[in-house]
Protein backbone atom coordinates (compact mmCIF):
# COMPACT_ATOMS: atom_id res chain seq x y z
CA UNK A 1 0.00 0.00 0.00
CA UNK A 2 1.40 3.32 -0.68
CA UNK A 3 1.64 6.15 1.92
CA UNK A 4 -0.58 8.61 0.68
CA UNK A 5 -3.96 5.96 0.35
CA UNK A 6 -6.94 6.83 2.07
CA UNK A 7 -4.88 9.84 2.89
CA UNK A 8 -5.09 13.79 2.42
CA UNK A 9 -1.36 15.39 1.76
CA UNK A 10 -0.75 18.49 4.02
CA UNK A 11 2.18 20.33 5.13
CA UNK A 12 4.53 17.67 3.88
CA UNK A 13 2.45 14.72 6.06
CA UNK A 14 0.42 12.26 4.89
CA UNK A 15 -2.67 13.06 7.16
CA UNK A 16 -5.76 10.83 8.01
CA UNK A 17 -8.80 13.05 7.42
CA UNK A 18 -10.36 14.59 10.33
CA UNK A 19 -13.95 12.61 10.23
CA UNK A 20 -11.55 9.87 9.49
CA UNK A 21 -13.78 8.65 6.01
CA UNK A 22 -12.23 7.23 3.35
CA UNK A 23 -14.09 5.40 0.14
CA UNK A 24 -13.15 3.58 -1.95
CA UNK A 25 -11.40 4.09 -5.59
CA UNK A 26 -12.44 1.57 -8.75
CA UNK A 27 -10.71 0.09 -12.04
CA UNK A 28 -13.46 1.33 -14.27
CA UNK A 29 -13.18 -1.44 -16.50
CA UNK A 30 -13.52 -3.96 -14.18
CA UNK A 31 -15.05 -2.73 -11.16
CA UNK A 32 -11.99 -3.61 -9.06
CA UNK A 33 -10.81 -2.20 -5.73
CA UNK A 34 -7.72 -0.40 -6.48
CA UNK A 35 -7.54 1.84 -3.55
CA UNK A 36 -9.07 4.34 -0.94
CA UNK A 37 -9.07 8.22 -0.76
CA UNK A 38 -9.58 10.29 1.92
CA UNK A 39 -12.73 12.02 2.64
CA UNK A 40 -12.44 15.18 2.89
CA UNK A 41 -14.17 18.19 4.27
CA UNK A 42 -14.00 21.77 5.64
CA UNK A 43 -11.34 20.84 8.78
CA UNK A 44 -9.09 19.32 6.19
CA UNK A 45 -9.44 22.16 3.80
CA UNK A 46 -8.73 24.88 7.16
CA UNK A 47 -5.69 22.88 7.63
CA UNK A 48 -4.13 22.87 4.06
CA UNK A 49 -5.33 26.59 3.18
CA UNK A 50 -3.48 27.45 6.83
CA UNK A 51 -0.44 25.14 5.99
CA UNK A 52 -0.33 26.40 2.85
CA UNK A 53 -0.31 30.30 4.10
CA UNK A 54 2.17 29.65 6.38
CA UNK A 55 4.61 27.85 3.81
CA UNK A 56 3.88 30.55 0.68
CA UNK A 57 6.29 33.48 1.52
CA UNK A 58 9.40 31.52 2.13
CA UNK A 59 8.73 29.61 -1.02
CA UNK A 60 8.35 33.58 -2.73
CA UNK A 61 11.36 34.16 -0.95
CA UNK A 62 13.25 31.95 -2.78
CA UNK A 63 15.14 31.88 -6.24
CA UNK A 64 13.54 31.01 -9.39
CA UNK A 65 16.30 28.99 -10.38
CA UNK A 66 15.51 27.48 -6.76
CA UNK A 67 11.90 27.09 -7.62
CA UNK A 68 12.67 26.26 -11.21
CA UNK A 69 15.07 23.04 -9.64
CA UNK A 70 11.98 21.74 -7.48
CA UNK A 71 10.01 21.77 -10.74
CA UNK A 72 12.48 20.02 -12.81
CA UNK A 73 13.22 17.34 -10.10
CA UNK A 74 9.24 16.87 -10.30
CA UNK A 75 9.57 16.83 -13.85
CA UNK A 76 12.05 13.29 -13.56
CA UNK A 77 10.16 11.86 -11.04
CA UNK A 78 7.38 11.62 -13.18
CA UNK A 79 9.31 10.63 -15.78
CA UNK A 80 10.96 7.85 -13.99
CA UNK A 81 7.60 6.43 -12.57
CA UNK A 82 5.85 6.84 -16.09
CA UNK A 83 4.82 3.51 -15.83
CA UNK A 84 2.75 3.57 -12.81
CA UNK A 85 1.01 6.96 -14.29
CA UNK A 86 0.35 5.30 -17.35
CA UNK A 87 -1.14 2.35 -15.92
CA UNK A 88 -2.96 3.85 -12.86
CA UNK A 89 -4.39 6.64 -15.13
CA UNK A 90 -5.44 3.63 -17.43
CA UNK A 91 -7.32 1.85 -14.70
CA UNK A 92 -8.67 5.10 -13.08
CA UNK A 93 -10.06 6.64 -16.17
CA UNK A 94 -10.41 4.30 -18.69
CA UNK A 95 -9.09 5.48 -20.91
CA UNK A 96 -6.32 3.65 -23.38
CA UNK A 97 -2.55 3.29 -23.29
CA UNK A 98 -1.92 6.09 -25.90
CA UNK A 99 -3.89 8.65 -24.21
CA UNK A 100 -2.54 8.08 -20.51
CA UNK A 101 1.05 8.36 -22.21
CA UNK A 102 0.40 11.18 -24.22
CA UNK A 103 -0.88 12.66 -20.73
CA UNK A 104 1.83 12.10 -19.00
CA UNK A 105 4.62 13.47 -21.65
CA UNK A 106 2.23 16.53 -21.40
CA UNK A 107 2.66 17.10 -17.52
CA UNK A 108 6.08 16.46 -17.69
CA UNK A 109 6.31 19.06 -20.35
CA UNK A 110 3.80 21.56 -18.82
CA UNK A 111 6.45 21.13 -15.42
CA UNK A 112 9.68 21.40 -17.54
CA UNK A 113 7.61 24.58 -19.59
CA UNK A 114 6.85 26.33 -16.44
CA UNK A 115 10.18 25.68 -14.41
CA UNK A 116 11.71 28.34 -17.20
CA UNK A 117 9.13 30.44 -16.30
CA UNK A 118 10.70 31.83 -13.26
CA UNK A 119 13.73 32.89 -15.12
CA UNK A 120 11.75 35.48 -17.19
CA UNK A 121 11.40 39.08 -17.07
CA UNK A 122 8.52 39.64 -14.91
CA UNK A 123 8.84 43.34 -13.98
CA UNK A 124 9.05 47.01 -16.28
CA UNK A 125 10.14 50.06 -15.68
CA UNK A 126 6.70 52.07 -16.52
CA UNK A 127 6.07 55.91 -17.68
CA UNK A 128 5.83 58.17 -14.76
CA UNK A 129 3.10 60.68 -13.99
CA UNK A 130 5.44 62.78 -12.15
CA UNK A 131 8.94 64.43 -12.91
CA UNK A 132 11.80 62.34 -10.97
CA UNK A 133 9.71 59.60 -10.12
CA UNK A 134 10.86 56.42 -11.37
CA UNK A 135 7.47 53.69 -11.35
CA UNK A 136 8.28 50.12 -11.20
CA UNK A 137 6.10 47.16 -12.12
CA UNK A 138 6.22 43.92 -10.19
CA UNK A 139 4.38 40.90 -10.58
CA UNK A 140 4.37 39.21 -7.31
CA UNK A 141 2.54 35.10 -6.89
CA UNK A 142 -1.94 35.56 -5.12
CA UNK A 143 -0.65 33.78 -2.16
CA UNK A 144 -2.37 30.62 -2.22
CA UNK A 145 -4.18 28.98 -5.27
CA UNK A 146 -6.94 26.50 -4.70
CA UNK A 147 -6.90 24.05 -7.95
CA UNK A 148 -10.36 22.11 -8.50
CA UNK A 149 -9.96 19.67 -11.05
CA UNK A 150 -11.97 17.08 -13.40
CA UNK A 151 -11.72 13.60 -13.67
CA UNK A 152 -10.99 13.48 -17.75
CA UNK A 153 -7.33 13.97 -17.72
CA UNK A 154 -6.92 14.41 -14.26
CA UNK A 155 -2.83 14.83 -14.23
CA UNK A 156 -2.09 16.79 -16.71
CA UNK A 157 -5.40 19.33 -15.62
CA UNK A 158 -3.88 19.58 -12.41
CA UNK A 159 -0.77 20.50 -13.63
CA UNK A 160 -2.10 22.76 -16.39
CA UNK A 161 -2.97 25.17 -12.87
CA UNK A 162 0.02 23.58 -10.26
CA UNK A 163 3.05 24.24 -12.37
CA UNK A 164 2.38 27.91 -13.21
CA UNK A 165 1.23 28.55 -9.94
CA UNK A 166 4.40 26.98 -8.11
CA UNK A 167 6.49 28.54 -10.78
CA UNK A 168 5.36 31.68 -9.70
CA UNK A 169 5.75 31.41 -6.20
CA UNK A 170 2.33 30.46 -4.69
CA UNK A 171 1.83 27.66 -2.17
CA UNK A 172 -1.44 25.52 -3.82
CA UNK A 173 -4.07 23.54 -2.05
CA UNK A 174 -5.42 20.70 -5.36
CA UNK A 175 -8.56 18.88 -4.50
CA UNK A 176 -8.36 16.43 -7.46
CA UNK A 177 -11.95 14.51 -8.77
CA UNK A 178 -13.50 11.86 -6.46
CA UNK A 179 -13.34 9.50 -9.62
CA UNK A 180 -9.65 10.18 -9.78
CA UNK A 181 -8.53 11.12 -6.87
CA UNK A 182 -4.88 8.61 -7.38
CA UNK A 183 -3.33 9.78 -10.49
CA UNK A 184 -5.12 13.46 -10.13
CA UNK A 185 -3.93 13.59 -6.27
CA UNK A 186 -2.19 10.83 -4.56
CA UNK A 187 0.63 10.09 -6.84
CA UNK A 188 1.30 13.90 -7.53
CA UNK A 189 1.80 14.66 -3.45
CA UNK A 190 4.33 11.68 -3.88
CA UNK A 191 5.83 12.95 -6.41
CA UNK A 192 5.94 16.83 -4.59
CA UNK A 193 7.15 15.22 -1.65
CA UNK A 194 9.77 13.50 -3.47
CA UNK A 195 11.20 15.96 -5.25
CA UNK A 196 11.62 18.46 -2.30
CA UNK A 197 8.82 20.90 -2.24
CA UNK A 198 8.77 22.73 0.91
CA UNK A 199 6.03 21.34 3.26
CA UNK A 200 2.73 23.04 2.89
CA UNK A 201 3.76 24.24 -0.19
CA UNK A 202 1.59 21.92 -2.01
CA UNK A 203 -1.17 20.00 -0.41
CA UNK A 204 -4.13 17.70 -1.65
CA UNK A 205 -7.06 17.27 -0.03
CA UNK A 206 -9.38 14.52 -1.26
CA UNK A 207 -13.27 14.35 -1.21
CA UNK A 208 -16.03 14.87 -2.83
CA UNK A 209 -17.34 18.57 -4.36
CA UNK A 210 -19.64 19.83 -2.29
CA UNK A 211 -18.36 18.66 1.02
CA UNK A 212 -14.08 19.24 0.10
CA UNK A 213 -14.41 21.17 -2.50
CA UNK A 214 -16.60 24.03 -1.99
CA UNK A 215 -14.62 25.15 1.51
CA UNK A 216 -11.61 25.38 -1.04
CA UNK A 217 -13.81 27.54 -2.91
CA UNK A 218 -15.55 29.71 -0.48
CA UNK A 219 -12.39 30.01 2.28
CA UNK A 220 -11.10 33.38 2.10
CA UNK A 221 -7.30 32.98 2.44
CA UNK A 222 -7.57 31.49 -0.98
CA UNK A 223 -6.50 33.82 -3.59
CA UNK A 224 -7.27 32.58 -7.17
CA UNK A 225 -9.66 29.21 -7.47
CA UNK A 226 -8.88 27.81 -10.68
CA UNK A 227 -11.41 25.14 -11.53
CA UNK A 228 -11.72 22.96 -14.36
CA UNK A 229 -15.27 20.73 -14.75
CA UNK A 230 -18.64 21.78 -15.53
CA UNK A 231 -20.75 24.17 -16.39
CA UNK A 232 -23.34 23.67 -13.86
CA UNK A 233 -20.06 24.24 -10.84
CA UNK A 234 -18.83 26.63 -12.62
CA UNK A 235 -21.65 28.75 -12.15
CA UNK A 236 -21.63 28.00 -8.78
CA UNK A 237 -17.70 29.12 -8.33
CA UNK A 238 -18.35 32.09 -9.47
CA UNK A 239 -21.49 33.17 -7.28
CA UNK A 240 -19.20 32.11 -4.48
CA UNK A 241 -16.17 34.03 -5.27
CA UNK A 242 -17.54 37.79 -5.32
CA UNK A 243 -15.00 39.90 -5.33
CA UNK A 244 -11.74 37.05 -5.70
CA UNK A 245 -10.17 35.91 -8.37
CA UNK A 246 -11.85 32.48 -10.40
CA UNK A 247 -10.45 31.06 -13.89
CA UNK A 248 -13.07 28.54 -14.87
CA UNK A 249 -12.44 25.98 -17.65
CA UNK A 250 -15.89 24.60 -18.56
CA UNK A 251 -17.20 22.81 -21.13
CA UNK A 252 -19.43 23.21 -24.23
CA UNK A 253 -21.20 21.70 -27.22
CA UNK A 254 -18.29 21.46 -29.79
CA UNK A 255 -19.79 21.37 -33.57
CA UNK A 256 -18.06 19.61 -36.20
CA UNK A 257 -19.21 21.35 -39.97
CA UNK A 258 -18.89 19.57 -42.92
CA UNK A 259 -19.39 21.91 -46.22
CA UNK A 260 -20.19 20.82 -49.52
CA UNK A 261 -17.15 20.39 -51.03
CA UNK A 262 -15.24 18.86 -48.55
CA UNK A 263 -13.58 15.20 -48.45
CA UNK A 264 -16.45 12.91 -47.04
CA UNK A 265 -13.74 10.11 -46.01
CA UNK A 266 -11.25 11.88 -45.05
CA UNK A 267 -14.09 14.18 -42.97
CA UNK A 268 -15.91 11.33 -41.38
CA UNK A 269 -12.50 9.75 -40.48
CA UNK A 270 -11.80 13.06 -38.17
CA UNK A 271 -15.60 13.33 -37.07
CA UNK A 272 -15.02 9.72 -35.71
CA UNK A 273 -11.99 10.10 -33.98
CA UNK A 274 -12.98 13.44 -32.56
CA UNK A 275 -16.50 12.06 -31.40
CA UNK A 276 -15.04 9.08 -30.01
CA UNK A 277 -12.14 9.10 -29.03
CA UNK A 278 -11.47 8.23 -24.85
CA UNK A 279 -15.09 7.95 -25.20
CA UNK A 280 -16.12 11.05 -26.38
CA UNK A 281 -15.58 12.57 -22.64
CA UNK A 282 -12.96 15.54 -23.35
CA UNK A 283 -14.01 19.14 -23.50
CA UNK A 284 -12.86 19.43 -26.89
CA UNK A 285 -14.94 16.03 -28.28
CA UNK A 286 -17.09 16.81 -31.18
CA UNK A 287 -21.24 17.21 -29.56
CA UNK A 288 -22.61 18.42 -33.15
CA UNK A 289 -22.26 17.24 -36.47
CA UNK A 290 -23.38 19.41 -39.20
CA UNK A 291 -23.00 18.03 -42.42
CA UNK A 292 -24.77 19.70 -45.89
CA UNK A 293 -27.48 17.62 -46.90
CA UNK A 294 -25.55 16.72 -50.55
CA UNK A 295 -23.00 14.68 -48.47
CA UNK A 296 -24.83 13.78 -46.10
CA UNK A 297 -25.20 10.01 -46.59
CA UNK A 298 -21.97 9.48 -47.80
CA UNK A 299 -20.76 11.25 -44.77
CA UNK A 300 -23.33 9.34 -42.10
CA UNK A 301 -22.52 5.85 -43.89
CA UNK A 302 -18.37 6.63 -43.30
CA UNK A 303 -19.17 7.39 -39.55
CA UNK A 304 -21.31 4.19 -39.46
CA UNK A 305 -18.29 2.42 -41.09
CA UNK A 306 -15.59 3.78 -38.64
CA UNK A 307 -17.87 3.05 -35.69
CA UNK A 308 -18.36 -0.62 -36.72
CA UNK A 309 -14.39 -0.92 -36.85
CA UNK A 310 -14.02 0.40 -32.63
CA UNK A 311 -12.62 -2.75 -30.73
CA UNK A 312 -14.80 -1.62 -27.53
CA UNK A 313 -12.95 -3.66 -24.25
CA UNK A 314 -11.01 -3.26 -21.01
CA UNK A 315 -8.36 -0.28 -21.92
CA UNK A 316 -5.35 -1.92 -20.85
CA UNK A 317 -5.75 -4.80 -23.45
CA UNK A 318 -3.64 -4.14 -26.62
CA UNK A 319 -5.93 -3.45 -29.65
CA UNK A 320 -8.98 -1.48 -27.47
CA UNK A 321 -9.85 1.47 -28.84
CA UNK A 322 -12.79 2.66 -26.32
CA UNK A 323 -12.75 1.79 -22.77
CA UNK A 324 -15.79 1.83 -20.77
CA UNK A 325 -17.46 5.08 -19.41
CA UNK A 326 -16.37 6.87 -16.22
CA UNK A 327 -18.91 6.11 -14.20
CA UNK A 328 -22.78 5.00 -14.18
CA UNK A 329 -24.01 8.41 -13.32
CA UNK A 330 -22.40 9.26 -16.94
CA UNK A 331 -23.59 6.30 -18.38
CA UNK A 332 -27.06 7.32 -17.71
CA UNK A 333 -26.70 11.00 -18.69
CA UNK A 334 -25.51 9.78 -21.99
CA UNK A 335 -28.13 7.43 -22.88
CA UNK A 336 -30.94 9.96 -21.86
CA UNK A 337 -29.70 12.42 -24.13
CA UNK A 338 -29.51 9.72 -26.86
CA UNK A 339 -33.15 8.19 -26.18
CA UNK A 340 -34.80 11.35 -24.96
CA UNK A 341 -33.83 12.57 -28.69
CA UNK A 342 -35.20 9.40 -29.95
CA UNK A 343 -38.16 10.53 -28.50
CA UNK A 344 -38.34 13.11 -30.40
CA UNK A 345 -37.58 11.80 -33.74
CA UNK A 346 -33.87 11.23 -34.24
CA UNK A 347 -32.87 8.08 -35.39
CA UNK A 348 -30.03 5.41 -34.05
CA UNK A 349 -28.08 4.32 -36.92
CA UNK A 350 -25.25 1.94 -34.82
CA UNK A 351 -24.73 1.53 -31.30
CA UNK A 352 -27.48 3.19 -28.50
CA UNK A 353 -26.69 0.38 -26.28
CA UNK A 354 -24.49 -0.54 -23.50
CA UNK A 355 -23.01 -3.30 -21.24
CA UNK A 356 -22.01 -2.21 -18.01
CA UNK A 357 -20.31 0.64 -18.50
CA UNK A 358 -19.14 -0.05 -21.82
CA UNK A 359 -20.61 2.27 -23.94
CA UNK A 360 -21.19 1.22 -28.29
CA UNK A 361 -19.67 4.00 -30.37
CA UNK A 362 -22.88 5.35 -31.56
CA UNK A 363 -24.41 7.31 -34.30
CA UNK A 364 -27.79 9.21 -34.65
CA UNK A 365 -29.20 10.98 -37.13
CA UNK A 366 -31.75 13.72 -37.82
CA UNK A 367 -30.69 15.10 -34.92
CA UNK A 368 -32.17 18.61 -34.89
CA UNK A 369 -31.47 21.58 -32.76
CA UNK A 370 -34.40 21.52 -30.14
CA UNK A 371 -33.15 18.08 -29.33
CA UNK A 372 -31.05 17.67 -25.90
CA UNK A 373 -28.22 16.10 -28.52
CA UNK A 374 -27.94 18.88 -30.08
CA UNK A 375 -27.98 21.62 -27.00
CA UNK A 376 -25.88 20.00 -24.55
CA UNK A 377 -22.58 18.53 -24.76
CA UNK A 378 -22.88 14.76 -25.10
CA UNK A 379 -19.65 13.57 -22.99
CA UNK A 380 -19.94 10.13 -24.85
CA UNK A 381 -19.02 8.23 -27.94
CA UNK A 382 -22.11 9.57 -30.18
CA UNK A 383 -22.08 11.03 -33.29
CA UNK A 384 -25.09 13.04 -33.70
CA UNK A 385 -25.84 14.32 -36.61
CA UNK A 386 -27.98 17.62 -37.89
CA UNK A 387 -28.22 18.15 -42.06
CA UNK A 388 -28.35 21.55 -43.30
CA UNK A 389 -28.86 22.73 -46.58
CA UNK A 390 -26.63 25.64 -46.82
CA UNK A 391 -23.08 27.27 -45.60
CA UNK A 392 -25.54 29.96 -44.24
CA UNK A 393 -27.60 27.38 -41.93
CA UNK A 394 -24.18 25.34 -41.05
CA UNK A 395 -22.93 28.52 -39.56
CA UNK A 396 -25.99 29.65 -37.87
CA UNK A 397 -26.81 26.86 -35.95
CA UNK A 398 -22.79 26.27 -35.32
CA UNK A 399 -23.16 29.54 -33.38
CA UNK A 400 -26.42 28.74 -32.03
CA UNK A 401 -24.13 27.04 -28.63
CA UNK A 402 -21.47 27.64 -26.40
CA UNK A 403 -18.45 25.81 -27.50
CA UNK A 404 -14.92 25.66 -26.76
CA UNK A 405 -13.27 24.99 -30.23
CA UNK A 406 -14.98 24.11 -33.15
CA UNK A 407 -14.56 22.44 -36.94
CA UNK A 408 -14.87 22.87 -40.68
CA UNK A 409 -14.22 21.03 -43.49
CA UNK A 410 -14.01 21.48 -46.81
CA UNK A 411 -12.41 21.73 -50.10
CA UNK A 412 -11.34 25.60 -50.41
CA UNK A 413 -9.17 26.13 -47.39
CA UNK A 414 -9.69 30.33 -48.09
CA UNK A 415 -13.85 29.19 -47.50
CA UNK A 416 -12.78 26.85 -44.28
CA UNK A 417 -10.96 30.41 -42.79
CA UNK A 418 -13.58 32.82 -43.91
CA UNK A 419 -15.95 30.31 -42.03
CA UNK A 420 -13.82 29.95 -39.22
CA UNK A 421 -13.60 33.76 -38.76
CA UNK A 422 -17.57 33.87 -38.23
CA UNK A 423 -17.54 31.68 -35.52
CA UNK A 424 -18.10 32.09 -32.37
CA UNK A 425 -15.45 30.17 -30.24
CA UNK A 426 -12.61 30.80 -29.14
CA UNK A 427 -10.84 27.73 -31.06
CA UNK A 428 -11.13 26.92 -34.99
CA UNK A 429 -9.64 23.62 -36.92
CA UNK A 430 -9.74 23.98 -40.72
CA UNK A 431 -10.00 20.56 -41.52
CA UNK A 432 -8.93 18.77 -38.37
CA UNK A 433 -10.08 18.89 -34.77
CA UNK A 434 -8.85 17.74 -31.44
CA UNK A 435 -6.69 20.30 -29.04
CA UNK A 436 -6.32 24.11 -29.22
CA UNK A 437 -4.77 24.80 -32.14
CA UNK A 438 -1.89 26.56 -30.06
CA UNK A 439 0.23 26.60 -27.07
CA UNK A 440 1.40 29.81 -27.43
CA UNK A 441 -0.88 31.57 -24.48
CA UNK A 442 -0.86 28.43 -22.90
CA UNK A 443 0.70 29.30 -19.57
CA UNK A 444 -0.20 33.01 -18.45
CA UNK A 445 2.03 33.95 -15.86
CA UNK A 446 -0.54 36.93 -15.22
CA UNK A 447 -3.50 34.16 -14.46
CA UNK A 448 -1.18 33.56 -11.32
CA UNK A 449 0.26 36.60 -10.18
CA UNK A 450 -1.14 40.18 -9.16
CA UNK A 451 0.69 43.63 -10.41
CA UNK A 452 2.30 46.38 -7.85
CA UNK A 453 3.26 49.23 -9.22
CA UNK A 454 5.74 50.89 -6.93
CA UNK A 455 6.95 54.96 -7.36
CA UNK A 456 10.15 56.24 -5.84
CA UNK A 457 10.01 60.27 -5.99
CA UNK A 458 13.97 60.70 -6.37
P1 LIG B 1 -17.66 18.56 -12.38
O1 LIG B 1 -17.96 20.01 -12.48
O2 LIG B 1 -18.73 17.65 -11.95
O3 LIG B 1 -16.47 18.33 -11.33
C1 LIG B 1 -15.23 19.00 -11.45
C2 LIG B 1 -14.62 19.16 -10.08
O4 LIG B 1 -15.47 20.00 -9.30
C3 LIG B 1 -14.47 17.84 -9.30
O5 LIG B 1 -13.26 17.85 -8.58
C4 LIG B 1 -15.65 17.89 -8.34
O6 LIG B 1 -15.45 17.16 -7.15
C5 LIG B 1 -15.71 19.39 -8.05
N1 LIG B 1 -17.00 19.85 -7.53
C6 LIG B 1 -18.23 19.31 -7.77
N2 LIG B 1 -19.16 20.01 -7.06
C7 LIG B 1 -18.51 21.00 -6.40
C8 LIG B 1 -18.93 22.03 -5.52
N3 LIG B 1 -20.19 22.18 -5.14
N4 LIG B 1 -17.97 22.88 -5.05
C9 LIG B 1 -16.67 22.73 -5.41
N5 LIG B 1 -16.23 21.75 -6.21
C10 LIG B 1 -17.13 20.89 -6.71
O7 LIG B 1 -17.04 18.14 -13.77
P2 LIG B 1 -16.55 16.69 -14.23
O8 LIG B 1 -17.74 15.85 -14.48
O9 LIG B 1 -15.50 16.20 -13.30
O10 LIG B 1 -15.82 17.04 -15.62
C11 LIG B 1 -16.48 17.11 -16.83
C12 LIG B 1 -16.66 18.55 -17.26
O11 LIG B 1 -15.42 19.22 -17.27
C13 LIG B 1 -17.17 18.66 -18.69
O12 LIG B 1 -18.19 19.64 -18.76
C14 LIG B 1 -15.95 19.10 -19.49
O13 LIG B 1 -16.23 19.80 -20.66
C15 LIG B 1 -15.24 19.94 -18.49
N6 LIG B 1 -13.82 20.04 -18.81
C16 LIG B 1 -13.34 21.21 -19.30
C17 LIG B 1 -11.99 21.31 -19.64
C18 LIG B 1 -11.41 22.61 -20.18
O14 LIG B 1 -10.19 22.71 -20.28
N7 LIG B 1 -12.23 23.57 -20.53
C19 LIG B 1 -11.15 20.21 -19.50
C20 LIG B 1 -11.69 19.02 -19.01
C21 LIG B 1 -13.02 18.95 -18.65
Amino acid sequence: MRMSTGRHYIGGDFVVPARGETADVFEKATDTKIGTYALGDVDDVRLAVASALCAQPAWAARLPAERAAVLRRMAALLESRVDEFVSTLVRETGGVIAKARGEVAAAINRLQVCASLGALSRGDVQPSPKHGKLTLLERVPLGVVGVITPWNFPLVLAMRAVAPALAAGNAVVLKPAELTPIAGGQLLAEVAAEAGVPPGVFNVVTGLGPAAGQPLAEHPDVALIHFTGSNAVGRLMTSIAGLRRTSLELGGSNAFVVLDDADVQKAATCGAWSSFDFQGQTCISSSRHIVDRTLHDDYVAALVRQAGQIVVGNPIQPGVALGPLISAEQRDRVHSLVSRSVDMGAQVLVGGKYDGLFYEPTVVVGVTPEMPLFVEEVFGPVAPVTAVDDEAEALELTNSCQALVNAVHTDDLMRGLAFAQQLHSKNVHVNDAGPRPTDADDVDLDEFTRRRWIGVQR
